[in-house]
């Protein structure tokens, strides 16, 4: 019998830190690979997937602003810094010879569509992968929030938040702390009432009050975008 989704239409949340792989900035062609191939694997299996990019590997807006700078300047340019990564993964996904188109909350129409909710739909039906860049269109928001945002516009049935370095949330930083507590789930008030750093509170209060379920997991393991999907337990579940 063919595999299904058991997650029909999901959001994928990647991070800029995502996409920069181990250089910590920039695009990762081979991570940008890796992403497209494990896409293409869920797309072929029935799944709708749209992407949420940030922008975090070229450009942050709050770290601009804490050096002097205009903090909606910097936020704009944070959003352009989504762009450039939502055109590169599109470009490898067609690699791949998977139909995808980008769309931007900042208009921009040499390069990508507007964002349009009854078309990104549209192209979802298709079996085609909707990119979301431009983040919300707003500065003073994140791409978590943009995340939770077209979850919520487009009906998803989850978030898969992939993480670059982390496979799940833990209590403290695993990294540095060999002891860190791993969990396997938290409710959405666990992520607003401790400092854990999955996302920023508004994004947190927008997946609660409409019900989103988060999926935390790392993509540093080739098949776990899949796994997800057909719903393995992988990461941390937020619900
Ligand atoms: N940003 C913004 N409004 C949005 C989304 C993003 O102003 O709706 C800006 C903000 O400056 C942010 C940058 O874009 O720092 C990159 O997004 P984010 O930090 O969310 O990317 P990620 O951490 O996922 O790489």
């Amino acid at each position: 019998m063919t595999e299904r989704p058991k997650l029909k239409r999901v959001v994928l949340k990647l991070s800029g830190e995502a996409l920069a792989g181990d250089v910590g900035y920039g695009i990762d062609t081979n991570i940008i690979d890796s992403i497209s191939h494990q896409i293409k694997e869920i797309v072929d299996l029935g799944a709708q997937v749209s992407i949420v990019v940030g922008g975090g590997n070229i450009w942050r807006g709050a770290v601009a602003s804490n050096q002097g700078m205009d903090r909606a300047s910097a936020d704009y340019m944070g959003m352009l810094a989504t762009v450039m990564n939502a055109l590169a993964l599109q470009d490898m996904l067609e690699k791949y010879e998977v139909d995808t188109r980008v769309q931007t909350a900042i208009e921009m129409q040499q390069v990508a569509e507007p964002y349009i909710r009854r078309r990104a739909i549209r192209h979802l039906e298709k079996g085609r992968v909707v990119i979301f860049s431009g983040g919300t269109g707003n500065p003073f928001f994140s791409t978590d929030t943009t995340a939770a945002l077209r979850a919520a516009e487009i009906e998803a049935s989850v978030i898969l938040l992939a993480k670059g370095k982390v496979d799940a949330v833990y209590d403290s930083d695993p990294l540095k702390n060999e002891n860190a507590t791993r969990y396997d789930h938290l409710n959405y008030l666990d992520i607003l009432n401790n400092s854990l750093g999955v996302m920023d509170s508004t994004a947190a209060s927008l997946c609660m009050d409409n019900s989103i379920p988060i999926i935390v997991f790392g993509l540093s393991q080739e098949g776990n975008i899949k796994k997800a999907i057909m719903g393995e337990k992988i990461g941390t579940y937020i619900d």
